[in-house]
């Protein structure tokens, strides 16, 4: 401890870094962030590739921090789940994309998809099941139109839920993908003894499909192992004509990425999604 004045004690080590005071704002200010409206989600369209129509979309959550400015989930999702602070975030994010996209639906702009991101500390919640419920009872969702997006991670950590929790998730009638597919412990016996419906191609395989032929090769593999168990497969992080062409060749069934759009603020998917039907 340094003395800093009279009063003032402040607790410095090297160790304590720019980024360690940093998490620590962060962390105080997370805790107020949602009681004072700070949270905002944008969405990222998911295409069909044979169609070319919007199919769907993930929310993805942005934080306008007074004073921090525009926040990234890379630099608060893991503090928040840290914190336990995901819980009701992930909530908050499950009922605001849900309640958009059944405003969208009765708007008449079409029976999307929406993905929204769990995280593994929301499967320790005990709550997870019935809170899914009553948001899909409150805003008057059809259950097939919500997409949990699971990440491996989920099957090698402690709260790995019972083949059964999933189950019950999916007798609710919603979908549910594994995020970033191929980056974690992807192990072929929970995609045979769990539910899943969607594979996401990491966009770090995508990324490098045109120049790197293992990359190709994986992504290939990818997209034929999705199609033999019968689930769908979406490719992430598509950004060029010749990343899309490839997917398209190896039959993918849909992307995401900037080459179409990057996420959008609600008010701005909306006129995305009313220009491209003519409306
Ligand atoms: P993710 O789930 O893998 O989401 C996709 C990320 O890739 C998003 O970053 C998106 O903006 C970005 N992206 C999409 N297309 C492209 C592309 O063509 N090129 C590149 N370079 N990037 C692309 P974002 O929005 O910054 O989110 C980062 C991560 O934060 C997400 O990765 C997800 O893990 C987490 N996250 C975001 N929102 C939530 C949330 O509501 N709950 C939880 N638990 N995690 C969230
Ligand atoms: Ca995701
Ligand atoms: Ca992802
Ligand atoms: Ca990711």
């Amino acid at each position: 401890a340094k003395k800093l004045g009279r009063n003032n004690f402040q607790f410095y080590t090297p160790a304590m870094n720019e980024e360690s005071l940093e998490r620590v704002r962060i962390e105080s200010a997370l805790r107020n962030a949602l009681e004072r409206n700070e949270f905002v989600l944008h969405y990222q369209p998911q295409v069909d590739l044979q169609t070319g129509r919007i199919v769907g979309m993930e929310a993805l959550i942005r934080w306008k921090h007074p004073e921090l400015g525009m926040v990234p989930p890379s630099r608060f999702i893991g503090i928040a789940e840290d914190t336990g602070l995901i819980v009701p975030i992930g909530a908050w994010v499950m009922r605001t994309a849900c309640a958009q996209n059944k405003a969208w639906h009765d708007a008449g702009l079409g029976k999307l998809r929406v993905a929204v991101n769990l995280s593994a500390r929301q499967f320790g919640a005990a709550d997870l099941l019935p809170g899914i419920e009553a948001v899909l009872g409150d805003t008057g969702l059809d259950p097939s139109c919500l997409e949990l997006e699971l990440t491996e991670s989920l099957f090698m950590s402690d709260v790995t839920p019972a083949v059964e929790l999933l189950h019950r998730m999916k007798s609710l009638g919603v979908n549910l993908s594994i995020d970033d597919f191929g980056t974690g412990y992807s192990s072929f016996s929970y995609l045979s003894r769990f539910p899943i419906d969607v594979l996401k191609i990491d966009r770090s395989f995508v990324n490098d499909i045109t120049h790197d032929a293992n990359d190709a090769a994986i992504v290939a593999s990818i997209i034929a192992l999705a199609h033999n168990l019968r689930l769908s497969v979406i490719a992430e992080g598509v950004e060029t004509a010749e990343q899309l062409d490839y997917l398209r060749h190896q039959g993918c069934d849909e992307m995401q990425g900037y080459y179409f759009s990057k996420p959008l603020p609600a008010h701005e998917f909306e006129q995305l999604l009313r220009q491209r039907r003519g409306l």
